[in-house]
């Protein structure tokens, strides 16, 4: 059966206020108020952006839909949990700091923020997965599990790992507590080329878990300390850094969807869905730094199903962009096994109907 999908498309002469009518309205039109009860605590799940990243949510924008889900008489919070890598995010104390410079503050959203994994990152609750090709349990975020219902907050980008990154991806990785991130990362390594490394040092600056030593003018990365989050390929100026993703990238998206298996499995009917294409860049908001947006803004969509979202918001960008975005920038990866992975442990349907507002 095809499951609705909601557009508010937007233009570039949107005002900021224009645009949070269409997301109050677009919460109205896909009927997302059904999903929450009076006195749920409502989880916002939600990127607050490295430090240094522009791209992710607006914390404005995201407001309209906690005010949306208070006006249920339901209680939002917005969450995230705790990072891999030891950037502003891999503790609770500093990742409030960072949400609250982003302007995620309990004074600015009249909700507050909750880190969903602990201090350090160590509340977790292991879910036996049914189906599941990688694991049969998965590591999620203890909080996520006592929550009554949650509706993800997407900004929608390409991805260094996983070709795509969305809904799924929000909430397979983003749900998951570090023992979750790290099983889904494991055995994706990099390896230097040496005939191409000049030995400049950008990856070693920029490798969030000073992994990388330059010796004799070539990288080398020391593996027991290496989370394989990616970044030294992203930043390599010289496509000196190889991730042999192969098989393994369709290997990560699998993984992902088992872990938003965990994350949501219990509550499907109690969880929504919001993707933002707005911002599109190539790289999601773990990159500390500025990046350009690819796209002209599209808009917002909205949907219960969280295959179906994902795979209207694939579609929507290509066809805007006249060609296969996600494929041109990872040619390597295999970024619809996250959806249909996620389709087969029976999290949504790849079928969708797109209902423009
Ligand atoms: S960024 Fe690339 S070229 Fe520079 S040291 Fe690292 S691997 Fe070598
Ligand atoms: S993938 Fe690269 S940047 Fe990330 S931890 Fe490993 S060596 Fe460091």
């Amino acid at each position: 059966m095809k499951q609705e999908v909601y557009l508010a498309g937007i233009s570039e002469s949107d005002q900021t206020r224009d645009v949070k009518k269409k997301i109050a309205r677009l919460f109205d039109t896909a009927g997302l108020a059904a999903c929450f009860a009076k006195k749920d605590l409502v989880a916002v799940k939600i990127h607050f952006g490295e430090k240094g990243n522009e791209g992710h949510i607006d914390a404005g924008l995201a407001k309209v839909v906690s005010d949306k889900v208070r006006a249920v008489g339901a209680k939002p919070f917005f969450t995230d949990t705790n990072t891999l890598y030891s950037g502003q995010r891999a503790n609770t104390h500093d990742h409030l700091m960072m949400a609250a410079q982003h302007g995620f503050s309990l004074q600015k959203l009249g909700a507050p923020v909750v880190i969903a994994d602990g201090l350090k990152g160590q509340n977790q609750v292991s879910v036996p997965i049914e189906g599941g090709k990688h694991f049969k349990v998965v590591r999620i975020a203890a909080d996520f599990l006592v929550v009554d219902a949650m509706i993800a907050l997407t900004h929608v980008t390409g991805h260094i790992a996983a070709g795509y990154a969305g809904a799924i991806k929000n909430v397979g990785m983003g749900c998951a507590a570090r023992a979750g991130k790290l099983a889904q990362h494991s055995d994706i390594l990099p390896e230097i080329l040496e005939e191409k490394c000049t030995g400049c040092g950008t990856c070693a600056e920029w490798c969030p878990e000073h992994a990388i030593v330059v010796e004799g003018g070539k990288a080398r990365v020391d593996e027991s300390l290496c989370i394989a989050c990616g970044e030294c390929l992203a930043v390599c100026p010289s496509g000196a850094v190889k991730h042999t993703w192969g098989n393994k990238s369709t290997v990560l998206n699998e993984r992902m969807a088992e872990h938003a298996w965990g994350a949501i499995n219990r509550k499907t009917d109690k969880c929504a869905y919001v993707n933002f294409i707005i911002d599109f860049t190539a790289e999601c908001d773990c990159m500390g730094k500025k990046q350009d947006p690819l796209i002209p803004d599209i808009g917002i969509l909205a949907s219960r199903d969280i295959v179906a979202v994902d795979h209207a918001t694939i579609d929507i960008i290509n066809r805007h962009a006249g060609r296969d975005i996600f494929r041109e920038l990872t040619p390597h990866l295999d970024y619809m096994s996250q959806l249909t992975h996620a389709a087969s442990l029976g999290l949504g349907t790849l079928d969708y109907e797109l209902i423009s507002l």
